[in-house]
């Protein structure tokens, strides 16, 4: 049987960003990555819009989200001259009807607290900046000035993959089935070929197989899967200005964003019209009845629209309450989660990644303290709510 010092399962984002923090810390032990599809275009992390903001109410996922603009600003430094996400930085709007504006300037206060760089504008400002807005029946909208926007997240995820590959570690194609223990202790993997691997710790990147994961150990981790719509559209009356656009998200949770000469767009449903099951067909009804109305009530130049193409992604959802769960099980302590982002964790991945490397060498943080994400806080029924869930 083969042993590795640390196993990772799952080789997204969140799993290659550990491997390779734990290389670029000086980790001298073994490590693998695990993961099922090498091809990377079932997981969470190709699928997803690439979106990095400070907007949001929580200062550890503010943290987070800075720690990996910082790894964007210095790509060049960490990954080589040749390295590029392709970053546009045009900023998030988030914008409030008069309910929700009181909630945008409390937040915005966190956000300002700890670096962020945005703006609340208010009603004229608005349309003044965002000629394509109807601005009538908004109270506001919190602008990224700088800091905010999107780039490729499959080109950020193979960066961080291929260089820790580089540096020694393992990846290995296969699907984890199984995970013994023995009493407190994970003491290694079987995977579906019927191979056994011993490890000293294990870490739980499944994205949203975390849940199935953690289960194969007995332990319940309320993080699943849920599926989410991206539309991508052509408009042919779009304008320079529309095309420059930030990612906006109106108050009925439309969200848009330039794509190239495109643009992408979706809503997550709300509870009672989440679908049940988990495939990878794109619901265009859903486009026709929600989404589209959502988007063209207050940007007139998206009522003639045409989708030219859509994906889904499996979102890695926390039930509990939307946060990520971060940090070693209580009581299994060789084991650690990072999971559960629930829809904001592919900005998170690369502080998560390093928060992983730092429990595994030091027992405890040292850039960012992750602890209120701890898997205690589900136990102790703490839930930790997220207000910014896009
Ligand atoms: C449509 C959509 C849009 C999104 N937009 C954004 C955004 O704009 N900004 C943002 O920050 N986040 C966004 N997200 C969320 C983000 O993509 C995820 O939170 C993040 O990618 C999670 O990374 P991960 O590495 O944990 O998961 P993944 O990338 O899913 O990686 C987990 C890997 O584990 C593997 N795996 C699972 N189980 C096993 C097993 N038993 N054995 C072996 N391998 C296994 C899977 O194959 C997978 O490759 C979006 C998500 C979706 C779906």
């Amino acid at each position: 049987m083969k042993n590795f010092d640390v196993v990772i399962v799952g080789g997204g984002v969140v799993g290659s960003a550990s491997a390779y923090y734990l290389k670029k810390h000086g980790f001298a032990g073994s490590i693998a990555i695990i993961e099922q599809d090498t091809t990377w275009q079932s997981g969470c992390t190709a699928r997803s819009a690439g979106g990095i903001r400070q907007q949001f109410s929580t200062p550890e996922n503010i943290k987070l989200s800075l720690f990996g603009l910082n790894v964007v600003r210095n790509l060049k430094q960490e990954f080589g001259a040749d390295a590029d996400v392709g970053f546009k930085e045009q900023g998030y709007l988030i914008l409030a009807t008069e309910s929700g504006l009181p909630i945008l300037e409390e937040n915005q206060i966190v956000q300002l607290a700890e670096g962020a760089d945005n703006v609340i504008l208010e009603g004229d400002e608005l349309s003044a900046r965002f000629p394509w807005l109807i601005s009538e029946g908004l109270a506001g909208g919190c602008f990224g000035l700088s800091g905010e926007g999107w780039m490729d997240p499959y080109l950020m995820m193979s960066m961080f993959r291929k260089a820790a590959i580089a540096s020694g570690v393992t990846l290995i194609d296969g699907t984890v089935a199984g995970v013994s223990r023995s009493g407190n202790r994970i003491t290694g993997v079987t995977l579906a070929s019927g191979e056994t691997l011993g490890c000293g710790t294990l870490v739980n990147a499944a994205g949203a197989g975390a849940g199935a994961l953690a289960a194969m150990a007995g332990i319940n981790l309320p993080v699943g899967p849920r599926k989410r719509y991206v539309y991508v559209l052509d408009c042919p009356a779009a304008t320079e200005a529309l095309h420059k656009a930030p990612l906006t998200v109106q108050p009925n949770g439309v969200w848009f964003r330039p794509e190239g000469r495109t643009f992408i767009c979706g809503l997550s449903p709300e509870e009672h019209e989440e679908p049940t099951v988990f495939d990878w067909e794109v619901d265009h009804g859903f486009f026709e009845d929600r989404v589209w109305p959502g988007l063209a009530e207050r940007i007139p130049l998206f009522e003639a629209v045409k989708v030219i193409s859509s994906w889904t992604g499996h979102y890695d959802y926390n039930a509990v309450d939307q946060n990520a769960i971060i940090g070693r099980h209580p009581d299994v302590t060789n084991l650690i989660f990072a999971n559960g982002f629930s829809g904001h964790g592919f900005q998170q991945g690369p502080g998560t990644g390093n928060a992983v490397s730092e429990l595994i060498m030091h027992d405890g943080y040292r850039t960012i303290d992750l602890t209120c994400f701890s898997y205690e806080r589900l136990a102790a029924n703490r839930p930790l709510f997220e207000k910014n869930i896009i």
